[in-house]
């Protein structure tokens, strides 16, 4: 099972700050970022990297430099608030970005925007997607990087249900997914409980 589960006391701190209602966007955003670049790091632990060397003022050393074509698309909005994590860890990535929209009703996900780097076939993929709540977008936004030739594919998430994991394992098999938790279940309107709310929400203020 693809499934990486982030055990770390400095992920389970920040995680607990972003579910405390009282945090407010400030401190929500700020948590995020820290969460996102521990979580990221351990997605990233096998990235392909090439042996260097450089001078130091002392000398030559030997080092190593990240090799991979690395892709990271945040799925609207949330995703955004993972964004800058990523990129201080390689700021050379690039970046796509998957609008997918849920209807509030019946929680299937809709996309109203896409625009993805080209050539994907031999990237390294990480998706952020801070709540995999149905596993409805995480699965449409796979089928839209599939069909755009993507085949290293990572998904990054905060809080999972076990819902969303199957579902994902399900369509995409070959993904791995990894988050610090896979919480109890999904409330009527599809929300992670106990989870944190609507992260979105809750990152942009719009609560
Ligand atoms: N999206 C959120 O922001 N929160 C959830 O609990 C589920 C989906």
């Amino acid at each position: 099972m693809p499934l990486h589960i982030i055990d770390h006391p400095l992920v389970h701190d920040a995680l607990t700050s972003l579910r405390d209602k009282r945090t407010g966007p400030e401190h929500f955003r700020r948590a995020a970022t820290r969460i996102s670049v521990l979580l990221a790091a351990e997605a990233l632990r096998d990235v392909p990297s090439s042996e260097v060397t450089v001078e130091t003022p002392l000398g030559p050393a030997s080092g190593r430099k990240v090799g991979a074509d690395v892709v990271v698309v945040p799925v609207l909005r949330a995703g955004l608030g993972m964004l800058d994590a990523v990129l201080e860890l390689v700021p050379a990535a690039r970046v796509g970005h998957i609008g997918l929209q849920r209807d509030e009703m019946t929680a299937v996900a809709s996309q109203y925007y896409s625009k993805l780097p080209s050539r994907l076939d031999n990237s390294f993929v990480l998706m952020i997607d801070p709540m995999l709540a149905t596993g409805g977008s995480a699965v449409a936004a796979l089928d839209l990087l599939a069909r755009a030739g993507a085949h290293t594919v990572r998904i990054v998430c905060i809080v999972a249900a076990p819902e969303g994991v199957a579902l994902v394992e399900r369509h995409h098999p070959n993904v791995d997914i990894y988050t610090p938790v896979v919480d109890l279940k999904l409330n009527d309107h599809k929300y992670i409980v106990p989870g944190l709310g609507d992260f979105g929400d809750r990152l942009y203020g719009t609560v």
